[in-house]
């Protein structure tokens, strides 16, 4: 283990940090920084010019080039070739610029969508910054989702327009725009054909021809900024919609809990199809002021040690599911790499092992710093702090200006009970009230007024509190499936495979895995007359990746008689779980067939 940075009271449970050998002191000492409060946060962000309110854009752009920081690296992309290409905050302003005026100019009013559906390149993050720009709400879709995510989603988010590559557009969107009518310009990126009947519109044409001069408008911190989907348990997926003021967030964690100082260079390597993506890998950093690397290539571990070298990461944030593969590739690989710029690890989305904790401290020379949050906090709410011991297995403590707690609800779900005693699980409830929370899930009043209950939002993860405050993750409360980092929502899974014609029901589950935490598992019934056999298997295998896309659809189907269902009809998806792991049933009085 490298003693230069860590040492271990005792091996698991705590990892104190030396400070005089960390290489740049924590920017926040939670026993020294005094009160807090939102307002004081707010005070670290410059605001528009002339009192007109807070606008993402501005902080993480503009102002850093009204600050004389113009020429400093905002963005720096490092091709599939493993060549980078660098935008300075004076670039990534003007071409934000562009955008936003070709959004005005294509009458794209405040609070319409603007979807994306692209890799992660260049575009995609004008594209983001732009619309914040213009006020339309940016919704990004990860580009690996099939057609039938994206028709789901762009239809509850109304999408207005969409910017996507001709490659994707001619393979995803095209086959379903119909579907779409709300949908009014599609722009497509880089090389290839734009429709001469005006079905598309090329984003170059589109951005040499506007001005590369902006007024942001005025804005409200509580004008809708950003909608990321998430999943249920059932139901389709829901919009949460965020607002400008959560940057107040973004730049908060980004220096408390990323410990984000002037100089370093950021590396998050979540996509921005996902919530960390945005508020991480586009947002915090650029309102932080550093320079922030984005590999538009998918994970190789050599590639990612010769990124962490090259690049000079200082600061990294990443997942449980890369780093068990970087552990799975060996603690050989990084020996060849040069990773002594790295001062600071962080990670997030899923239970981090504290095996994975240590790998860092012993292989990388520093300790992950484990943190939660989900698409609803729209940032990070419970962490590991730079300046704290880190509890492996652990998620951390609650950020300053956040109010945690483990409760217990009542049967009808109308009252919470708030547990106060140690190491007793309940569910994580949060104080409502942090600038980034979001709003609403757009026209699903009833799902989002579900959340709140007895003055707290409840998160629907199920947690412990150890004496010392630290939370540590059991499990969630309902049966959405995190894969690979990835939250997926059953019956979104369920509902594709019920199209395949030979399917009468499917249940869907996640089997646990060492890698990827969780794999897709479809049980299926199939219609009178069908054959189970492994023909039939690849065939509906093959129709969900389809249909869904590599990281939705399941990886295996079990084809069975029938399905556990409650007495009103609802799968038991707990008790495919239980009974595919061996685990004991639980309660199954609510069981159809079951005695009355
Ligand atoms: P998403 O909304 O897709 O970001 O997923 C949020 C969910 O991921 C949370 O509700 C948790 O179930 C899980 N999650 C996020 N961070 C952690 C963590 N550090 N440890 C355990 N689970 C996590």
């Amino acid at each position: 283990m490298n003693r230069a940075l860590v040492h271990a009271m005792s091996r698991p449970t705590t990892i104190v940090k030396d400070p005089a050998r960390l290489r740049l002191p924590p920017n926040y000492q939670p026993e020294q920084s005094g009160a807090f409060s939102w307002e004081q946060a707010r005070k670290q962000l410059a605001g528009l010019p002339a009192g007109r309110g807070l606008n993402i854009a501005h902080e993480a752009v503009d102002r850093h080039v009204m600050a004389g920081r113009g020429d400093k690296v905002a963005l720096r992309f490092v091709k599939k070739s493993g060549a980078p290409e660098d935008l300075s905050y004076t670039t990534l302003q003007r071409r934000t610029n562009r955008f936003a005026n070709a959004l005005r100019a294509l009458k794209v009013a405040p609070g319409e969508r603007v979807f994306s559906l692209l890799g992660r390149q260049p575009e995609l993050y004008v594209a983001a910054l732009g619309a914040l720009k213009a006020k339309a709400v940016f919704c990004p879709l990860f580009s690996a989702f099939g057609p039938e995510p994206i028709t789901t989603r762009m239809s509850i988010g109304e999408a207005r327009v969409l910017v996507t590559t001709a490659k994707l557009y001619d393979k995803k969107v095209r086959p379903i725009r119909a579907a779409l009518p709300a949908l009014r310009h599609v722009i497509l990126v880089g090389e290839g054909a734009v429709g001469a009947d005006g079905s598309t519109l090329a984003w170059s044409a589109l951005l040499d021809t506007a001005s590369d001069r902006f007024e942001i408008p005025p804005t409200s911190p509580e004008d809708p900024s950003i909608m990321h989907f998430t999943s249920g348990t059932t139901g389709k997926p829901k919009g949460a919609l965020h607002v400008h003021g959560a940057v107040v967030v973004h730049q908060l964690t980004g220096r408390v809990v990323l410990d984000l100082h002037d100089d370093d260079v950021f590396w998050c390597t979540a996509d921005p199809g996902w919530v960390t993506g945005t508020s991480y890998g586009i947002i915090a950093p650029l309102t932080c002021g550093v320079t922030s690397v984005v590999d538009e290539a998918d994970f190789d571990a050599e590639r990612w040690y010769r990124i962490l070298d090259e690049q000079k990461v200082s600061v990294w944030y990443t997942a449980p599911t890369a780093v068990r593969m970087l552990m799975k590739a060996g603690a050989e690989v990084p020996k060849r790499f040069d990773l002594s710029s790295l001062r600071f690890a962080g990670s997030v989305g899923e239970p981090l092992n504290p095996e994975a904790v240590w790998w860092g401290a012993e292989v990388l020379g520093l300790p992950f710093h484990d943190n939660w949050w989900q698409t609803e906090t729209g940032g990070i709410m419970i962490a590991n702090l730079a300046a704290l011991p880190i509890k492996p297995g652990s998620m951390g403590k609650p950020i300053p200006g956040i109010e945690a707690a483990v409760v217990e609800k009542s049967e009808d779900g109308k009252h919470v009970t708030v547990l106060g005693a140690p190491d007793v699980e309940g569910e994580l409830a949060l104080r409502p009230g942090w600038p980034s929370m979001f709003r609403q899930y757009v026209k699903e009043e009833e799902r989002t007024r579900k959340c709140f209950v007895d003055g707290w939002y409840l998160t629907g993860d199920l947690v412990k509190k150890d004496a010392d405050g630290y939370f540590w993750f059991v499990g969630r409360a309902d049966d959405v499936i995190k894969s690979s980092g990835h939250l997926i929502g059953p019956f979104e899974v369920e509902s594709a495979l019920m199209e395949h014609p030979a399917v009468a029901e499917a249940g869907v589950i996640g089997v646990p895995d060492a890698v990827a935490g969780n794999l897709i598992k479809a049980f299926v019934v199939l219609r009178p007359g069908q054959t189970a056999n492994e023909a039939l298997n690849f065939d509906v295998l093959g129709f969900a990746r389809t249909r869904l896309g590599p990281t939705v659809a399941p990886k295996t189907i079990a084809f069975v008689a029938d399905l556990p269902k409650t007495k009103s009809g609802k799968i038991m998806r707990r008790l495919l779980k239980a009974r595919e792991l061996g685990l004991p049933e639980g309660d199954t009085s609510t069981l159809e067939g079951a005695a009355t």
